[in-house]
């Protein structure tokens, strides 16, 4: 007998997700059509990632456009598309410099190892531990998940690497707490995603910054998630006026297409010289020139003042769902079009009675129902969710 077959069938795609059998084919704006022609309103948008809808036509044309001319050449070159998205970021933002990764979990790293060059290069290399918040989510490499310690990612990964202390979620004195001589940098999601859709307060970001400047460490945000739009501002810590040193981006960015980017001021990157990071596809023209579109779309006066004003009317009418239907939702938290609603019953069922109706969603910690819907839903589709939302909470009432 060979040996392979003294194993079990294995999936080709390897069963790392319990997928949901829909299979997708093409989309349009909020909407997403399968292989049988069924309709659904796509309120997962590829987990906060599809912002200005599927297939939409000014992205692709830049894609395509950008296609016929020149994909990649090595970063020991440049392109004209990554040095003005890289410029155009720092114009928007705290930032002097910008890392572009392929990726939320490489730009994510990338971050990790600007802190640890930034302490090494001012002699202080025993400082090196960050602080990170239970519920965090930064990705899936061997680092990100030792920064969670989520036991659900780590189990059977281990030895994990040292140097991360995680702390409850927004808890200024239990950051105050495990700042030693050793620590580098505390990191968090202004807003938390995949840990439950959590807010941190303005009072809790400017602590934290005061924190970090007393204790002459630096503040790293992960906004792969909550940035990009997603909350109504470009960055979700816009809403706190606190500035962190270092900022992760990905998912929105690219809008489908694969971009992470690391930025940092220059005091912070000062430890990042050259041979000291890399990436062979980190910052190709092709997505440079989807950051670049996106950016623009973005960035068009009104566009992001409607994103939030749409985001406020969406999550009033899920506060009267949440308050119609107490058995079903026990409450709704996020800003913008970064929703939770926490499930009286398993989320999952909530999930799977949506997906009957024509609308997916996706679960988060704490017995979520977290709906990302992309930022140019209109008023007549958040009214569609709205109602499919509703009446699925009537059924699972009844
Ligand atoms: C999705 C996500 C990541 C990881 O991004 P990948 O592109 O999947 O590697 C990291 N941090 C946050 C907050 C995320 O939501």
């Amino acid at each position: 007998m060979p040996e392979s077959a003294t194993y079990p069938a294995f999936p080709v795609l390897m069963p790392v997700y319990s997928r949901t059998d829909l299979w997708f084919e093409r989309g349009e704006g909020v909407w997403l059509w399968d292989e049988k022609g069924d309709r659904y309103l796509d309120c997962v948008g590829g987990v906060a990632v599809t912002s200005l809808g599927h297939a939409n036509p000014r992205i692709a044309g830049a894609l395509c456009e950008q296609a016929r001319k020149l994909w990649t050449v090595s970063n020991v070159f440049y392109t004209r598309a990554a040095e003005i998205l890289a410029q155009r970021l720092v114009d928007l933002s705290f930032a002097d410099t910008v890392f572009f990764q392929n990726s939320g979990v490489e730009a994510w790293e990338c971050g990790v190892k600007v802190i640890r060059r930034h302490f090494s290069s001012i002699g202080k290399p025993e400082r090196y531990r960050i602080i990170t918040f239970q519920g965090c989510f930064h990705g899936r490499s061997m680092t990100a998940i030792a920064a969670s310690k989520a036991e659900k990612m780590v189990k059977g990964f281990g030895p994990l690497l040292d140097g991360f202390d995680v702390v409850p979620w927004a808890d200024i004195d239990a950051v105050r707490d495990a700042v030693t001589e050793h620590t580098a940098a505390v990191c968090i999601e202004p807003v938390l995603g995949e840990g439950g859709i959590k807010v941190a307060s303005v009072s809790f970001l400017r602590s934290l910054r005061d924190l970090c400047d007393e204790k002459g460490i630096l503040l790293y945000y992960d906004e792969i998630q909550c940035g990009m739009g997603r909350t109504g501002k470009l960055f979700a810590h816009e809403w706190s006026g606190v500035k962190p040193d270092i900022m992760c981006l990905a998912k929105g960015l690219g809008n489908g297409f694969p971009v992470g980017a690391c930025l940092a001021t220059a005091h912070a990157a000062r430890g990042m010289t050259a041979g000291s990071h890399g990436s062979t596809f980190g910052g190709n023209p092709l997505a440079a020139v989807v950051g670049n579109e996106v950016l623009s779309i973005m960035t068009e006066p009104g566009f992001l003042d409607e994103v939030a004003r749409k985001g406020e009317h969406f999550a009033s009418l899920l506060d009267e769902i949440t308050a119609r239907f107490p058995e079903v939702f026990a409450e709704r938290r996020g800003i913008g079009f970064m929703q939770g609603l926490r499930c009286v019953p398993p989320f999952a069922d909530v999930i799977t009675g949506l997906r009957r109706n024509g609308l997916l969603a996706i679960g988060a910690e704490e017995n979520m129902v977290r709906l990302l819907p992309p930022l140019v839903i209109t008023g007549d589709e958040i009214d569609q969710a709205a109602a499919i939302i509703e009446k699925t909470a009537a059924a699972m009432t009844g």
